[in-house]
């Protein structure tokens, strides 16, 4: 029988394989340390992992990117009633503000959100979106720390890596 929904270890092997899932003693953009960082579009190199990993077949795909002022828009001429239903998707829900910017120009556009979606999840963030579930194929206890006094690696002299978002 074909799986359609691949499984949590399935998909965690396919981040690990591709080498968007990474173990070693990481600082992210926002000063937290942690002993993991996820680069998803690493796992989208391989035409392969993507359709593994696409399982939505949608009538259409928008596309919500931070512009250079910093604000997430989608690409322009995307007009009022253009988009609806919708169902909004992310690789990776680590706060859930990426989600919730986009959710809000959904709403802008007049736009019914009926599902939300990710590949990862952080279970420290958030688990709905108003009052929609929000579903991920792995959920993820990712370890974080405020500040290195509190870091695990920093307290072995661990070697550090300044990653992006
Ligand atoms: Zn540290």
């Amino acid at each position: 029988m074909v799986s359609l929904i691949p499984s949590s270890d399935t998909v965690m092997q396919i981040l690990k394989r591709t080498g968007a899932f990474r173990e070693g003693h990481f600082v992210y953009p926002s000063g937290k340390h942690s002993p993991n960082y996820f680069q998803m579009p690493l796992a989208f190199r391989y035409y392969d992992t993507a359709r593994v990993l696409d399982a939505l077949s949608a009538e259409q795909i928008y596309w919500a990117e931070k512009e250079t002022n910093g604000k997430r828009m989608f690409r322009q001429y995307v007009n009022q009633g253009e988009v609806n239903p919708c169902i909004i998707v992310d690789d990776i829900i680590r706060s859930g503000h990426a989600i919730e910017e986009t959710a809000a120009l959904v709403k802008e556009l007049g736009a019914t959100i009926i599902g939300c979606g990710a590949i990862v999840r952080f279970t420290s963030g958030p688990d709905h979106l108003d009052d929609i579930p929000i579903n991920s194929l792995v959920e993820f206890d990712a370890h974080l720390y405020d500040s290195g006094e509190a870091c695990t690696d920093c307290n072995k002299n661990a070697a550090i890596e300044y990653v992006r978002f």
